[in-house]
């Protein structure tokens, strides 16, 4: 591909959510005379604003964060309740294939607007990324799965989420053919048998999905994972509360227990002030990275063992009308779940072709037509076969964060290279930036880090640097 070596020309890798966001945000700002001229490339084969949350068709698979705090705007907290008009308002869970609609929407009216750079869609994928600081005109050569090269002057690496890991499934069972490595694949549920029953593996956002997808007479749908934890609901009525509370003074300085201690009697203090436990839960998510941060790695890694579970039920909720669903569906008969993990799996010659039999640790025995991998995209990099991914680790391009969670980043987002390497510029947001932030994967965090970025990167100076301004916060 061709093009002037006059401009300066930013690559988002993805456009899902995070990358349209970012690309949205670029163009926000040039359009507002910010100085430095763009063009911008979107690569991704997937549509804009879709990616694993957003492209979901099912009517029943909504927001599980109300649409007032879905803006893609930060600095216009009331533009996805406009866009949506009469779809619902800031205190609603709508579909969220309409949350999709509207970043595509968005980004479209953006690139519209006479004044902003060009904004080019490659629907492809980028397998690879070599840096050539000092050869090339642009530090950056992008391959494309179909063999093509992109020369850009920096790159947002917006990939989200992997497929869920593998690890925990018997070899019986990830070679069996009633086996969905990835229930969000599109077409994926296609493949469920109708009259029999399935088991989802995992209890979190994706299982609550897919249990009120699959939940129908004559088929029980079962859920387990370690903990058998779900995640909790959002209130019934939103709570108006007269003053919203102040975020607490916490340091994790002292360490985990006292982290712990600290975070309960802030939960206590909220329920009995404002009469829910949430408040108290929300109040903690402007410090969530800061305490994380503050945390020493053995610390770290006791709380994501210990602790992440219980408290990602609690800060992820889902939509009042959903959890009624489920428990409607519970109290029916038709989903139960529980604590379990698979043991082992095996098809004998008495069982139907499309059956298979699952062991679970209780020494349940399951035979079911289905067993879904519920469990959540895998973040750790090394166990992913993303070939992007596995060639800015082995080029040293990039690095994993020490916790395990994505890329290890700076303040603001660069990636870390090994030792050996000179910085790339090459930035990322989202859940790719777990290991630094913890707080890091709903739209609320995502669609600030994808202004900040904006902001940073039509500042040709920054990109040029090897080094990067202070934080702001
Ligand atoms: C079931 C579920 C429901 C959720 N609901 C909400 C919600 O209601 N509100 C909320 O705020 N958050 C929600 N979340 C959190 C959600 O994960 C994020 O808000 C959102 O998915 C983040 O988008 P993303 O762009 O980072 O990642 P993704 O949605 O995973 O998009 C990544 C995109 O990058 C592309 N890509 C990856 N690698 C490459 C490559 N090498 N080259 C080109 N393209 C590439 C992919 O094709 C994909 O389109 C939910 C999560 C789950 C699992």
């Amino acid at each position: 591909m061709n093009h002037s070596s006059t401009t300066h020309d930013i690559a988002v890798v993805g456009a899902g959510a995070a990358g349209t966001l970012t690309a949205l945000r670029l163009l926000h700002h040039a359009a507002a005379g910010r100085p430095a001229p763009a063009r911008i490339w979107l690569i991704d084969p997937e549509p804009a604003g879709a990616g694993l949350a957003f492209g979901t068709d099912a009517p029943h698979h909504l927001l599980n964060v109300p649409a007032g705090r879905m803006s893609a705007h930060r600095d216009d907290p009331g533009h996805f309740v406009r866009w949506l008009g009469s779809y619902g308002g800031e205190h609603d869970f709508v579909p969220r294939r309409l949350f999709g609609q509207y970043l595509a929407e968005s980004l479209q009216t953006a690139s519209d607007h006479r004044d902003t750079p060009d904004l080019v869609r490659v629907p492809d994928r980028v397998v690879a990324i070599t840096h050539q600081p000092r050869t090339a005109a642009r530090p950056l050569s992008l391959r494309l799965r179909d063999g093509q090269s992109l020369e850009v002057d920096a790159a947002v690496l917006a990939l989200g989420n992997f497929a869920p890991g593998l690890a925990w499934a018997p070899p019986a069972l990830r070679d069996s053919a009633v086996f969905l490595a990835d229930p969000w694949v599109p077409g994926a549920l296609t493949k469920v048998p109708a009259d029999r029953d399935v088991l989802l593996v995992g209890t979190g956002l994706t299982m609550v999905d897919m249990a009120l997808s699959l939940q129908h007479p004559g088929r029980i749908v079962h859920a387990v994972s370690r903990h058998g934890l779900i995640p909790q609901p959002h209130a019934t009525t939103p709570l108006i509360a007269p003053k919203a509370p102040a975020t607490p003074q916490l340091d994790a300085r002292s360490g985990l227990a006292a982290l712990r201690r600290a975070v309960l009697r802030q939960i206590a203090h909220c329920r009995r002030v404002h009469g829910d436990w949430r408040v108290g839960v929300d109040s903690l998510r402007p410090l969530t990275s800061a305490l994380w941060q503050q945390l020493p790695p053995t610390d770290q890694a006791q709380l994501l063992a210990q602790d992440l579970r219980l408290w990602e039920t609690h800060r992820h909720r889902i939509p009042p009308v959903s959890a009624q669903a489920l428990h409607a569906a519970i109290d029916a008969g038709l989903v139960s779940i529980g604590q379990g993990t698979v043991t082992d799996a095996e098809t004998t010659a008495d069982m139907p072709g499309d059956v298979i039999e699952v062991q679970l640790d209780d020494g349940r025995r399951l035979r079911v037509g289905a067993v879904l991998n519920c469990t959540g995209s895998e973040t750790h990099l090394t166990r992913t076969d993303d070939p992007l991914v596995t060639n800015l680790l082995t080029t040293g391009l990039g690095s994993p964060a020490p916790t395990g969670g994505g890329f290890d980043t700076t303040a603001h987002g660069r990636l870390r290279p090994t030792e050996n390497r000179a910085p790339a510029p090459l930035w990322t947001l989202g859940s790719l930036r777990r290991g630094n932030l913890l707080e890091t994967t709903a739209i609320p965090e995502i669609r600030c880090q994808a202004d900040d970025l904006a902001l940073l990167l039509l500042d040709r100076s920054t990109v040029e640097t090897r080094s990067e301004p202070a934080p702001a916060h």
